[in-house]
């Protein structure tokens, strides 16, 4: 049994009352982060320090005392909080070279606000304080674990959504002794040394169209027009199911992925420095390389199965599997090769062969490989179609 921190995220509609009383959350969490991150910033420019967290919160208690603020008591103090202890952790990541300096947040992003603590799911409805009534939640799965804080947002097409953060003991998948390498591409997201592809969510080219279109008509309207105001919520709606269909994909793959085999590796990407080839790119952003591997990662540590990257700078495509030939005239269009000892590969698989072969040697272990010949692929593509409601899908799982 190990220890996980797993979040459920499911959809909430709240009545009318309850959606005014939602926008007042929104609305002071947002004053007290920002009202806090300006006096920061004018206490620096004065004498170069400012308030910590204790003493910010200090004056938050103070603020809801006074006359012109004394309208911040409507919302749960723990919330209002949580809001301080964000700015000072956006503070330290940003001393500490993790992030951008802490911006002032608005109301035209994303809505959101946390209850750290007393957050409820009780018959079919989501119980946080100043919310006697309890709203309503569509829970498409059972929340297990010890729940911890909830964060509540809105999304710029006007939905509600609550995110579950919950401890829980997870039991590790008994062992075996399969090890794999999985090759990032482009036409097949990931093919592994087994010789299976998994496509690219099929989805999301569908979407793309629709979203180019929504685009299209988005700028026809005149801005601040009602019926600009619409066709940005239908555009809004479509990234939604984009990012929705993408990520349930990315799920689906990387646990199929953990649950047959023990040694995953895979290569080290400079993710970053491929987004700047343009061709490459709006691919590479929809395959969500990055977002993949690190589900991959998290799962492996979740269920037991070692993870391993393999050095960014080894040529996986370019080097035979069978004899360490180089092709050194390997380019991305050609997708099958004969190196000078006449072995015949498939690219992509091959690619996959090496990085499995690298990360063993990394690794330090020997388990049984299976050998695969190279061009008798598996598409198991069929077996990953997106469910029609990726929306609100646990996260992790
Ligand atoms: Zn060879």
């Amino acid at each position: 049994m190990k220890k996980v921190n797993k979040t459920y995220k499911f959809r909430i509609y709240p009545n009318a009352e309850q959606e005014q009383n939602l926008a007042r959350h929104f609305g002071h969490s947002r004053f007290v982060y920002n009202y806090f991150l300006n006096q920061r910033k004018e206490q620096y420019l004065e004498d170069k320090k400012s308030d910590n967290y204790y003493a910010q919160a200090a004056s938050l208690t103070k603020l809801k005392k006074e006359e012109d603020t004394k309208w911040l008591k409507e919302v749960n103090s723990q919330t209002l909080q949580f809001a301080l202890k964000s700015l000072d952790s956006a503070y330290t990541n940003f001393f500490r070279g993790n992030a951008k300096f802490p911006r002032f947040k608005s109301r035209r992003n994303k809505n959101s606000f946390t209850v750290p603590q007393s957050g409820k799911i009780v018959d079919g409805k989501l119980n946080i304080p100043k919310f006697k009534n309890g709203i309503k939640i569509k829970l498409h799965r059972e929340v297990l674990g010890t729940i911890g804080k909830m964060s509540i947002t809105r999304t710029p097409s006007g939905k509600y959504f609550v995110s579950i953060f919950t401890e829980q003991e997870i039991e590790q998948l008994p062992i075996n002794n399969k090890s794999i390498g999985c090759d990032l591409g482009i036409k097949d997201f990931v093919i592994t040394s087994d010789n299976k592809k998994f496509k690219n969510n099929r989805y999301t080219k569908k979407y793309a169209r629709k979203l180019k279109e929504a685009q299209q008509h988005l700028s026809r309207k005149q801005k601040g027009s009602n019926g600009f105001e619409k066709q940005k919520i239908k555009v809004a709606k479509i990234h939604e199911k984009i990012a929705n269909s993408r990520l349930d994909t990315l799920h689906k793959v990387s646990k199929e992925l953990v649950d047959e085999n023990q040694v995953i590796c895979i290569e080290d990407l400079n993710i970053k420095g491929m987004i700047k080839n343009r061709k490459l790119s709006k691919h590479i952003a929809d395959a969500s390389w990055g977002n993949f591997v690190n589900l991959l990662q998290y799962k492996c540590d979740w269920y037991g199965r070692e993870f391993v990257k393999v050095n960014r700078f080894f040529p996986s495509s370019k080097t035979c599997n069978e004899c360490g030939w180089i092709n050194q005239d390997l380019n991305l269009s050609i997708r099958e090769w004969t190196c000078v000892n006449g072995h015949k590969l498939d690219r992509d698989l091959n690619a996959s062969l090496n990085i499995l072969k690298e990360g063993l040697k990394i690794y330090g272990g020997e388990p049984a490989i299976t050998k695969v010949e190279n061009h008798k692929t598996t598409s198991v593509a069929s077996s990953l179609k997106p469910e029609a409601q990726p929306i609100g899908s646990a996260v992790g799982g």
